[in-house]
This record gives structure tokens, C-alpha cells and sequence, in this order.
């Protein structure tokens, strides 16, 4: 049965997964979600030994129905190919009793590349199968990692455009050098004063922003999103979920059908709800640990049944997960609330207006696979050193959360079953944080000399992607108000006065 896709604020109207993977976001500002999770069509044991293309295959078809074969399977081979510096794609890794998840062997050490090196193959299928004759301009709004990514994925592609905002003061170094010397006369990036909400939200509004819609239109241009509420990149994320559990049951470290717990360092809630696609389609996994930093809106949220982002936005050494108003959280809470597409409406209206909501009891109650904890920045740092002191391995900050947070787990709860922590990031990515975590001696260093020693002590390579920036020019220096997003958009396109 072929898997359509509706708005999470309105569900009169069903699409292909092409549809929805070309339009981003619905319309009525809401997320695509599919009308029901597949379940996998082979057991766990019939999947070990596959490749991670092969099992990319045979997740992605169940929810992108609408693809041939063929299609998806040229997808895969472009995207995961010799870009990645790991050959299995991503390598599970065992550290002090617990396996590590590499998800950063990407162009662009992150996480997201594990779903934007894909998107863009799937966006111009998707352009060609629907006859889309526009030239796509992707907007984007980053906290730092989906923007360079996306901009990798994205530069040269024909009949694409790509525009970048972020945090001009909410990156680490290494990332707004990354971005900032993107090459490709398609792709644009700019700094906005505020913070990645801010930038998160006027992206939003440019979406909704009919106007504007009209005059690209006119112009043959038409906008997606490659942010984490396009479907078209929670899909490739479930797949690594399914890839990790079969690894285990292959080297003998689970016995078939056992379960596992998975943890996730959350910010826009994109990769933890993926391993909840990965459970309802019959991943043997018990709890999703979410783990946040210092804005721990969502710890708050499972604690209280209350999501409430009136506080104050703290700036982490964890940039990527500082985020307040978590997106895809809402394809969550329209699902607990039973698929109710009204019901979930009033509450992001409320969101909107009041900046918060309440779940109800009954909604509360099927959340209990879900653990929300947080680790503060002295923690996250303590957790680096200890791990590198006692093992040699080195996290990258975001991971250290999760790190964090799983120890207060399994001080919580005793639960000790055997546990995958996603790592999304390479160290090299936040060099300073790391290093000084590890001893502030390193603090007097500059950023490329604490590359060359946490190369060193840490006994790996430095990837291509620090490589390739250290001497490469800026070619991206704008800077704007959040105000005028739609002043700057505009000019890069070239349309309007
Ligand atoms: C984006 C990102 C996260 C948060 O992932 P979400 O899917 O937004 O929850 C965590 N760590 C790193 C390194 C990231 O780039």
C-alpha cells in the first residue's frame, strides 16, 4: 500500500512523498507527515549483513512509494558514496561500555549530511516527476550544521538555488568559516543579528509570505526547505537506526529481538523522532532519551506535559541543539493526539501566540518510551575529559550531552540495556570546547593549532572538510536585521524593487 502524506495542521488533502518532499513545508504552515509508519518488510535478522545502501533501500521505498526503483536507487549511490571518509557510512563505536553512533564521516563532519547529501537527489527527482518546470530555491535557517551541509549538497546542483541564514554570533568559528567560503554561484549565505530562532522563524514567515510567493512565481522560482521539517530528511535518518541494530545483532553484542535503548542530542527533534519512525517500523528499541543542554525546553516538556519557550536562550558550546522552539516536535504531538490534525492546530496556535501549550493526560501517557534530561555546560565538558581520560575516545560536545545525560539515566533508572548514543558530530567541528574541556592550557592556542593537536592526542586524522578551509577565502561577508530577510532575498534572486 503506497504511503500518502498530509499536514499535521490539516489533513483534508493527501500528497505523493514526492509532493511533500517539494514543498517543504504545507501551506498551512504545517509538517507533512506520512498517513501511517510502515513496518520493515524483512525481520532484523534478515537485514544483517547488508550494506548501509542496500538497507537505506529497503527503508526509504516503504515511505517514498511513489519512487521507482530506480530512482531511489540512484539517489542512494549519489549520495552515499566517496564523499563519506567511512566506507560502512557510519561506524558504530564502543566507548566506556556504550556504542557510539558516527554519524559525522560526511562532507561536512555533521550528522546532517547523513540526510542532506540525499536530498538533493531526491528534490530534482522529485522536480522531474512532477513535471515542476521552476527553478527551486531552498531557504534554510541554521544553527550552524544544516547550513553547510545543505550548502554541500546543494552547490552546483542545476536548477537549484540555495540561501543560507544563521546566527551571526551563534556559531562556532569552524562553522561560519565553512559556510562562509562555500563556493558555487548558487548558493548564498548571510548572518543575521538574533539567534537561530529568529532566523528559524523568518524563514518561516518568507515561506508563508504569499506575496512574495507570487512575484518568484512570476520570476519561474518556487521555494523548499532543506531544514529537518522537510520529509524528505526524516526519512534517510530512520534509516541509520535500522542500519545501527542490525550491526549489533551481526557481531553478536545483541541476541535477535532483544531491545535497545537509543539516545539522541535534540535540538529541531528531528533525529530523535526518526528512531520513533525506526521503532514503530519494528526496530527492536525500548527507550528515546532525549538529551538537551542548557535549553532544556523539552526536558521541561516531558517532565510537565507543558512546552514553554518564555525563558531566555542560552548560548552553549553545544550551538546545534540551542533551540527553543523544537519543530519537529509537532509531527509528535499530532500523532499523540491521535492523529488530529484541529486538535494539534490549537496548540501550535497557541505556540505562536502565548509561545506556549499543554498536552492533555491522555497525550502524556504515550510518551512514556521517552526520557528527557539535560547536562549543563560543566557537565558536558567533565563528561569529554572523563571519557577521553578513561578511553582515549574524543567527543564532540553535542554527543557529550547525550553522554551525560545517559549516565544520569542509568543513575535514574538502573536500566542498563545495551545502549546506542547518536554521535553527531566530529570533535574537529568544535575544537575549542573540546580541547578546553579536555585542559584549559589548550585555551591559548589558535583554532587550526588546536586542529593539529587534537589530531594528535586523539590519534586520527584530520578530516578533509578542516582540511579544505584552512586557507580557503571568505566569499560570503553579508550581515542583516532579521527584518530585512525579505529585502535581501529578494536581491539575491533578483526579483522585485
Ligand atoms: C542538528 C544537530 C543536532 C540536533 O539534531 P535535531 O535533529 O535538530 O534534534 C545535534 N547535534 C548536532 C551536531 C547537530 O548538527
Amino acid at each position: 500500500m503506497g504511503v500518502l502524506y498530509s499536514s499535521t495542521r490539516n489533513d483534508e488533502s493527501k500528497v505523493t512523498a514526492s509532493w511533500a518532499i517539494l514543498k517543504g513545508l504545507s501551506d498551512d504552515g504545517g509538517l507533512f507527515v506520512p498517513d501511517h509508519i510502515p513496518a520493515l518488510e524483512y525481520s532484523m535478522r534478515e537485514l544483517t549483513g547488508k550494506s548501509y545502501q542496500e538497507i537505506a533501500y529497503e527503508v526509504m521505498r516503504l515511505f517514498l512509494t511513489d519512487f521507482t526503483q530506480d530512482e531511489l536507487k540512484n539517489c542512494i549511490e549519489r549520495a552515499y558514496d566517496s564523499k563519506f571518509d567511512a566506507e560502512v557510512i557510519a561506524p558504530l563505536v564502543e566507548a566506556g561500555g556504550t556504542y557510539y553512533l558516527e554519524l559525522f564521516h560526511g562532507s561536512t563532519i555533521a550528522f546532517k549530511d547523513m540526510a542532506l547529501s540525499i536530498l538533493p537527489h531526491l528534490m530534482i527527482t522529485a522536480a522531474k516527476k512532477n513535471h515542476v518546470e521552476n527553478e527551486i530555491v531552498i531557504l534554510t535557517a541554521t544553527s550552524g550544521d544544516t547550513g553547510k551541509a545543505a550548502l554541500a549538497g546543494f552547490a552546483g546542483v542545476e536548477g537549484t538555488k540555495i540561501i543560507v541564514f544563521y546566527p551571526k554570533d551563534g556559531v562556532s568559528p569552524i562553522q561560519e568559516k565553512q559556510m562562509v567560503t562555500q563556493k558555487g554561484d548558487n548558493t548564498f549565505v548571510v548572518g543575521i543579528r538574533g539567534n537561530f530562532d529568529d532566523a528559524q522563524t523568518g524563514v518561516k514567515t518568507l515561506f508563508n509570505d504569499q506575496e512574495l510567493r507570487d512575484e518568484m512565481a512570476d520570476a519561474g522560482l518556487q521555494f523548499s526547505s532543506a531544514n529537518s521539517i522537510n520529509i524528505g530528511r526524516l526519512v534517510p535518518q530512520v534509516v541509520y537506526y535500522v542500519y545501527a541494530y542490525t550491526k549489533l545483532l551481526e557481531e553478536g553484542k545483541i541476541s535477535d529481538g532483544e531491545k535497545i535503548n537509543v539516545v539522541v542530542p535534540t535540538g529541531n527533534f528531528g533525529n530523535i523522532l526518526a528512531a520513533f519512525y525506526a521503532k514503530n517500523m519494528g526496530v527492536p528499541i525500548g527507550r528515546l532519551i532525549c538529551a538537551s543542554n542548557e535549553n532544556k525546553v523539552l526536558y521541561d516538556f516531558f517532565i510537565s506535559g507543558k512546552y514553554d519557550r518564555n525563558r531566555e536562550f542560552v548560548l552553549t558550546s553545544s550551538p546545534s541543539m540551542d533551540i527553543l522552539i523544537s519543530s519537529n516536535l509537532e509531527r509528535l504531538i499530532y500523532r499523540i493526539a491521535g492523529n488530529d490534525a484541529g486538535k494539534n492546530a490549537s496548540l501550535m496556535k497557541s505556540l505562536s501566540e502565548t509561545g506556549s501549550y499543554e498536552i492533555t493526560e491522555q497525550m502524556k501517557e504515550q510518551l512514556a518510551d521517552f526520557y528527557g534530561n539535560y547536562a549543563d555546560e560543566k557537565e558536558t565538558a567533565e563528561r569529554i575529559k572523563e571519557l577521553y581520560e578513561s578511553t582515549g575516545y574524543i567527543l564532540d560536545t553535542h554527543t557529550a550531552v547525550a553522554s551525560a545525560v545517559y549516565k544520569k539515566y542509568v543513575e535514574d533508572t538502573k536500566d542498563v540495556t545495551t545502549t546506542v548514543i547518536a554521535s553527531t558530530a566530529s570533535p574537529f567541528k568544535f575544537t575549542r570546547n573540546v580541547m578546553n574541556a579536555i585542559d584549559t592550557k589548550y585555551n591559548a592556542m589558535s583554532d587550526f593549532d588546536l586542529v593539529d593537536e587534537l589530531s594528535k592526542i586523539g590519534n586520527v586524522a584530520v578530516p578533509n572538510a578542516i582540511e579544505e578551509i584552512r586557507t580557503a577565502p571568505v566569499l560570503h561577508d553579508n550581515v542583516c536585521d532579521k527584518t530585512e530577510m525579505k529585502a535581501v532575498v529578494k536581491k539575491f534572486l533578483g526579483i522585485g524593487s
